[in-house]
């Protein structure tokens, strides 16, 4: 009888699992126009957003325009509100008012799928799923990449010496959420399924952030040849990896407060000076 107990048991918590699953509301998607690979052009127009229940605005009517394949950053303090830009633009939370456009449509026009597939997104906490190494690459509309396309991202995002060393390799079926990864390997991961995606909206919040010198150098540049030739947004506390963007964008308290070149804000002396030099200071 307690044998048969426990397995009762099992069952109940996977139904409970399932149920709770299948009746999670399906995204809204009211979106009809189809599209293949965009080009790539984005404009944030007076884009405000609040959080349920929090009575502070985390955007606060901002306005950016990035050209197709043209590479901006985003710097402030933690909790200016960069990251909640990002889950605007994946078409995560609908903004309170403003617009987001992708070559010159609101986003919103376009098939949710279709929309997607456009962004590649390594994003602040990288989920990773209870199952192979390869599958966690290759995972959702990437799954018919070949071993040989799977292999080449991993290699370009500096993966294979880690991989390579678990007991079955690619075959190595991960923890749930990547248990047994170190931090700087899951982020790791996460720029190889980008890699993979080959899409022509990047988006890095804070992708290397849990990466040493070392294996950041590395990574850099293969995320510097994946950049060329898409629009990229790039999001970093350290900010040696935003000096390159041709247009940096500083958010206070979701607010845009100033923007320009690396060059062109550090002599305007502002938030951007004070926090580049906060971060020289820490690094030495
Ligand atoms: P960091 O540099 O630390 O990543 P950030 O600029 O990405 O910061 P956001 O995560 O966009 O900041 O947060 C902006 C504001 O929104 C903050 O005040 C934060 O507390 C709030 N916030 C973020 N996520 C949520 C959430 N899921 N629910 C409620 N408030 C949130
Ligand atoms: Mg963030």
């Amino acid at each position: 009888l307690s044998g048969v107990q426990s397995i009762i048991q099992k069952g109940l918590a996977a139904a409970e699992d399932i149920f709770k699953d299948i009746d999670t509301e399906a995204e809204h998607d009211d979106g009809t126009l189809t599209l293949d690979r965009a080009k790539g052009a984005l404009s944030i127009q007076d884009l405000s957003y609040a959080y349920d229940g929090s009575d502070s605005l985390a955007l606060d009517q901002l306005t950016i325009d990035i050209p197709a394949g043209g590479r901006i950053a985003l710097v402030g303090r933690s909790g200016s509100g960069k990251s909640t830009l990002v889950q605007l633009l994946a078409r995560f939370y609908q903004p309170d008012s403003g617009v987001i456009q992708l070559d010159g449509e609101p986003i919103n026009r376009y098939r949710l799928e279709d929309y997607r597939h456009q962004i590649a997104l390594v994003s602040q906490r990288v989920v990773l799923f209870a199952d192979t190494v390869r599958n966690n690459i290759a995972f959702g509309e990437l799954a018919n990449k070949s071993d040989a396309e799977i292999r080449a991202a991993a290699e370009a995002a500096n993966c294979l010496d880690f991989i390579e060393a678990m007991p079955h390799g690619f075959d190595t079926v991960l923890g749930d959420g990547g248990a047994g990864l170190s931090g700087g390997q899951k982020q790791r991961l996460a720029i190889a399924r980008a890699i993979l995606k080959d899409a022509p909206i990047l988006i890095l919040d804070e992708a290397t952030s849990a990466l040493d010198n070392e294996s950041e150098a590395q990574v850099q540049a293969a995320l510097d040849e994946l950049m060329s030739g898409r629009t990229t947004i790039l999001i970093a506390h350290r900010l040696s990896t935003v000096e390159k963007a041709d247009q940096i964008f500083v958010l206070d308290a979701g607010k845009l407060i100033a923007k320009g070149t690396h060059q062109t804000l550090l002599e305007e002396g502002g938030l951007y000076a004070k926090l580049y030099q906060q971060a020289f200071d820490v690094s030495e």
